[in-house]
């Protein structure tokens, strides 16, 4: 292929906005914010697991509380009826007010232990509230750092992304005005390159490879006409000469 050195010395110029591109699109996807967002994301979802789990104890312990409350309510308001039935003078048989009497013993024995159990669970309803009152707050803490390093992420995000813009806008006008085939040899070269399709010889060296040329490779360049494009021996990447090319 033939090019005038001129648009082959340009060819290092569109290598470069290329690489730039490279550089900050890599950057881009590599921010540390985005590593610590999804190291967050992991801890909240786990964290949201223990929230629901400990908001299920606090509902299934009002419940067993509510219960324990209406049976307590229940046994007093029989005691409640003996003992109107006892002061009312309607029971005198001996036999029937020693029974009577003996059931608001027992009722009384039963209100003390089931008031007992009433208390256990408050007791541990107020544990379970205090649990899921601490990963509430792990997790909203958790969400404020989040939000915070969104917004940093997305900072970096626009920085970047104009840095980009004015690169590529930049990199469309060079190659614009390169000869077509000389941009698509370039390009093909670059997809199966690593991004780097054209590179310098300067002092002997490809500074695509970074390998030193031969002398025999070095003569033969030497004396190929100056809108030859040449291929780097070693690595088959657009070689451009340079004025040090060592040669
Ligand atoms: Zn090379």
């Amino acid at each position: 292929m033939k090019a005038e050195p001129s648009a082959q010395q340009t060819l290092l110029d569109l290598q470069a906005k290329d690489s730039t591109i490279a550089q900050l699109t890599h950057r881009r996807k590599s921010l540390p914010e985005l590593a610590q967002i999804a190291e967050l994301d992991a801890e909240i979802a786990a964290l949201d697991g223990k929230r629901i789990e400990a908001s299920t104890r606090v509902s299934d312990l009002e419940r067993e509380q509510k219960k324990a409350d209406q049976e307590v309510e229940l046994v007093k308001t029989r005691r409640q009826r003996n003992e109107e039935r006892l002061n009312s003078g309607a029971v005198t048989n001996p036999k029937d007010l020693e029974s009577l009497q003996h059931e608001i013993v027992a009722l009384d024995r039963r209100i003390a232990t089931l008031e007992d159990a009433e208390l256990e669970v408050m007791e541990s309803l107020e544990e379970a509230l205090a649990a899921l009152d601490m990963v509430a707050n792990d997790l909203q803490a958790r969400h404020q750092t989040r939000d915070q390093l969104v917004a940093a992420r997305d900072e970096a995000y626009a920085s970047i992304d104009a840095e980009l813009a004015d690169v590529q806008a930049a990199r469309g006008a060079i190659a614009r005005s390169l000869p077509e085939d000389l941009v698509a040899l370039y390009e093909k070269v670059r997809s199966t390159h690593g991004g780097l399709g054209a590179a310098a010889l300067r002092a002997r060296r490809c500074e695509g490879c970074r390998l030193e040329l031969n002398g025999a490779d070095l003569r033969e360049l030497a004396q190929a006409p100056d809108d030859d494009v040449q291929r780097c021996p070693e690595c088959s990447r657009i070689l451009v000469r340079t004025r040090e090319p060592g040669l």
